[in-house]
């Protein structure tokens, strides 16, 4: 697809942002362009058409392709906050960041069983979407399926999420 081809030159790599050592991807110049946001959007929901009743990502940058995905695919959008964002959470999860730790919450409002796509711009290490998947599924709800604009490969993502959908991956 010359499209996603196009999308993927759109990532910049930034050396030692935020920290020393650790080379970030930058998806920003991607999300600016109207071409490329529309490709990657659709590239993360097509494999999943059907499957899905609502589409949720994780605060800050997941909030970005999640809500495009939501439009694409015609459904609903629900936020997965960082603890004390969200009026009336229902449940919490503590997951681990290289330095330290992290809570993120999630409203009640869906019928039971409701099957949800989790979207997030970067796979790292994985614990962002596994707290994400553990919040889904505490609450009742089902992961129709994990979608990633991209894999950062090496750090062990795939092994911690398992079955998953990238559009794009380091190499
Ligand atoms: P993980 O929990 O280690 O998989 O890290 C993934 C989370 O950190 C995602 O929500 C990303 O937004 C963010 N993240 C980690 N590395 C990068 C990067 O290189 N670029 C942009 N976001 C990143």
């Amino acid at each position: 697809n010359p499209e996603l081809a196009r999308a993927e030159s759109l990532i910049r790599s930034i050396p030692d942002y935020p920290q020393p050592g650790i080379l970030f991807r930058d998806i920003t110049p991607l999300l600016a362009d109207a071409r490329a946001l529309h490709a990657t959007t659709e590239a993360l929901v097509e494999p999943f058409a059907g499957s899905f009743d609502v589409v949720a990502g994780v605060e800050a940058r997941g909030f970005i392709l999640a809500g495009a995905a939501a439009i694409t695919a015609g459904v609903g959008f629900v936020p997965i906050r960082k603890a004390g964002k969200l009026p009336q959470p229902a449940a919490a999860v503590d997951y681990a960041l290289e330095y330290g730790t992290a809570t993120i919450e999630m409203h009640d409002d869906l019928p039971a069983g409701t099957r949800i796509l989790l979207i997030d711009d970067v796979l790292a290490t994985g614990g962002t979407l596994a707290a994400g998947r553990t919040v889904i599924e505490s609450l009742g709800y089902t992961v129709a399926g994990i979608s990633v604009l991209f894999e950062i490969e090496g750090l062990g993502g795939r092994d911690v999420i398992g079955d998953l959908h990238t559009v794009f991956r380091s190499s």
